[in-house]
């Protein structure tokens, strides 16, 4: 392909993209194919010739698009949502096409300076500590493992990183509703699973800090060391709020780390009226929160503070001859900040959302998200046939289908039919979760696009579904 093609059909791409977005409600919102479906449509041996792109593209839309979900589509009620936006995709399109590997300051110093100003905005925006720096990191997985290794390490006096374990008595704690990811980071980091104690929570499902100071000094009774406590704003099951000001004072008291995974539920920092949840956040040691969920910008993209910047750095850093510059030390090396040492430039469609959006253009849309769940909650309250499931605290809610004549026991397997036949509609898409055995639908309304309309449609498209269902 010469640079003539390439105008050519970047053109016609760009049309095709636009012309996407628009229809996207077309489309079946999950993907509607059965296993191995598009693999056997596929050649299992790469063409010896290359192949026209106009080939290529009819394959594209033939093929491949059938077989994926519509992410962006606003009927996308999975999950927690990934949205993207205008500006995010042309700034990834930009990135593309620099294809840029941003690892130091020196291989593009633009990229390096605008990710220290976009931490320095979210974190304005965030209304976090200003004693926090910012780094991007890919997803929070990566953010919540570099929150367990720089413990261990602060813990160790680096010790770990140079020769290995000489014991393995360390303890990490959090609620039993936290994220799988904190489970795979202390594998990792070679804490082991065994030692990731897993606190009971309250009737709102948040971690209960008496249970957590009871285990600690059980364990320290024991000869165990309290390594990090992760605390999560918003859990991925019921989007639960941890209580920071209790967790944080017993992290203060026992000199532990204290991890904030606000992967999801962090965006809602930027509306004033829900600062009460970071109370106590400037005691947290990290927290971690991801653009790339609820922020309108294009996964991947998670956005992760630290208190102690040359802790994180010192953690990581391994300066090989030939990654040697004459400006490290006056310049942010990101590399030196996470796992990876090739980096995205990420920061890019982080500053064209913010500036496009402005920051009220995005309180504006994470509220009117807000709204629309608590409108939706409302109407289900008042159902005779529907209960609530578990508080509604941000933009999702959690609920299942309960008709009177069902006896209990087959109300997991009502609500999980119901949520099949909704999928498989392929009008909206929505998933599950369990809590204390009970099968429970979650609904998360943030997609970029979603209007009233959308969710009304959804909502008597829920009733009618579960009628049907139980109707004979
Ligand atoms: C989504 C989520 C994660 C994982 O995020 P990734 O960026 O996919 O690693 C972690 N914690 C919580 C609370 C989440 O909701």
């Amino acid at each position: 392909m010469d640079n003539t093609d390439f105008r050519k059909y970047a053109h016609k791409i760009v049309d095709w993209m636009a012309d996407y977005l628009a229809n996207i409600e077309d489309y079946p919102v999950k993907s509607q194919v059965a296993p191995k479906e598009i693999i056997e449509q596929l050649p299992a041996s790469p063409p010896q010739n290359g192949e026209e792109m106009e080939r290529i593209l009819q394959d594209f839309q033939r093929i491949i698009l059938p077989g994926m979900t519509h992410w962006q589509s606003p009927s996308f009620f999975a999950y927690f949502t990934a949205n993207s936006s205008f500006p995010s995709i042309l700034a990834e399109m930009l990135t593309a096409t620099l294809a840029a590997q941003c690892m130091v300051w020196e291989t593009s110093p633009a990229a390096a300076e605008l990710e220290q100003l976009v931490m320095n905005w979210l974190r304005e925006m965030l209304a976090l500590p200003e004693d926090f720096t910012g780094v991007i990191q890919d997803t929070a997985s990566s953010a919540t493992l570099c929150a367990i290794i720089s413990a261990r390490e602060r813990n160790s006096a680096f010790s770990i990183n140079r020769e290995g374990f000489s014991h393995n008595k360390y303890r990490v704690y959090c609620s039993e509703q936290t994220h799988s990811s904190i489970d795979k980071a202390v594998r990792i980091a070679g804490i082991g699973q065994n030692n990731l104690i897993k606190i009971a929570t309250d009737e709102k499902l948040a971690l209960r800090p008496d249970e957590l100071k009871q285990a600690i000094t059980a364990d320290i009774a024991s000869g165990k060391k309290p390594l990090c406590v992760v605390a999560t704003l918003g859990t991925t099951g019921t989007t639960a709020v941890d209580p920071l000001p209790e967790i944080a004072a017993i992290c203060r008291e026992f000199n532990i780390w204290l991890h904030i995974d606000a992967a999801f539920a962090g965006t809602a920092l930027i509306l004033p009226e829900f600062r009460w949840m970071s109370s106590g956040l400037s005691q947290a040691d990290s927290f971690v929160f991801n653009p790339h969920k609820w922020m309108f910008t294009n996964f991947d993209c998670s956005a992760y503070f630290v208190k102690d910047e040359d802790l994180l750095i010192r953690t990581f850093t391994i300066l090989p001859e030939y990654l040697k510059t004459q400006t490290h030390g006056q310049v942010n090396d990101y590399r030196d900040w996470g796992i990876a040492l090739g980096r995205r430039f990420r920061a890019l469609k982080v500053w064209f959302v913010i500036r496009e959006f402005g920051v009220e253009g995005m309180q504006k849309k994470v509220r009117q998200h807000i709204a629309l769940v608590q409108n939706l909650t409302a109407e289900i309250e008042k159902h005779a046939d529907f209960e609530l499931m578990a508080p509604t605290v941000f933009n999702a809610l959690f609920f299942r289908f309960h008709p009177a004549s069902c006896d209990p026991a087959d109300l997991n397997k009502l609500n999980e039919n119901l949520l099949q036949e909704l999928n498989a509609s392929g009008s909206i898409y929505l998933t599950h979760t369990k809590i204390a055995g009970e099968y429970i639908i979650r609904m998360v309304i943030g997609q970029t696009s979603v209007t009233d309309e959308h969710v009304q449609r959804a909502w008597r498209l829920i009733q009618k579904t579960a009628a049907e269902l139980t109707a004979h």
